[in-house]
């Protein structure tokens, strides 16, 4: 008789627990879902044109169409002064690609958008540069970012499996876009 109201009382104590831990579990979960989510934010430098932009280019569920603007045009094509609506996805595997990587270090600017006749004289005057590249598509940046290494951002790209993911050690960048996930370099 005893023992059953040991083992009641002991089971009433599990229960217990739980309902405290329940407790503390539900509000972190309900205050974690509106900072995740609402707001996205991306930092670009331009190492060409030496332009900053920081802006939030996404929020409660929409993107920014001026925000999306400012970033077509830091991610224009410098050479020739030509504009291209970049990729949403593209701007959003950056975002996501900065959020696993733990900073908000500026994205640094290599390549972004390619117009056919730079692309054409990149294809001439240099290896490795694709006849049709995605970055004329408004789907492609060479990037870099302070403080993290392009080692870590080759690895963090190749494991979200986004699209193309090429390392280019020599000259210090990656190579990410939304096309068919695969990687070189
Ligand atoms: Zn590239």
């Amino acid at each position: 008789m005893a023992k059953q109201v040991d083992l009641t009382k002991r089971r009433f104590m599990q229960m217990g627990l739980a309902a405290t831990a329940g407790v503390i579990v539900q509000p972190s979960l309900v205050l974690a879902r509106p900072f995740g989510h609402k707001m996205k934010e991306l930092a670009f430098y331009n190492l060409h044109t030496d332009e900053k932009l920081r802006v939030t280019y996404w929020k409660n569920g929409q993107f920014n169409s001026s925000a999306m603007s400012q970033i077509n045009h830091i991610l224009r094509d410098f050479r020739t002064g030509d504009v291209f609506p970049m990729s949403a996805n593209l701007i959003d595997f950056l975002h996501d690609l900065q959020t696993r990587l733990r900073t908000d270090s500026p994205i640094e600017i290599i390549s972004g958008y390619r117009s056919p006749r730079t692309n054409a004289a990149l294809v001439h005057n240099s290896d490795g540069v694709a006849r049709r590249s995605y970055h004329m598509k408004g789907l492609a940046t060479d990037i870099r970012m302070r403080g993290v290494s392009i080692r870590q951002i080759q690895t963090a790209a190749l494991f979200m499996k986004r699209g193309g993911v090429g390392f280019y050690p020599r000259s210090d960048f990656v190579h990410v876009d939304v096309g068919p996930v695969r990687r070189w370099g």
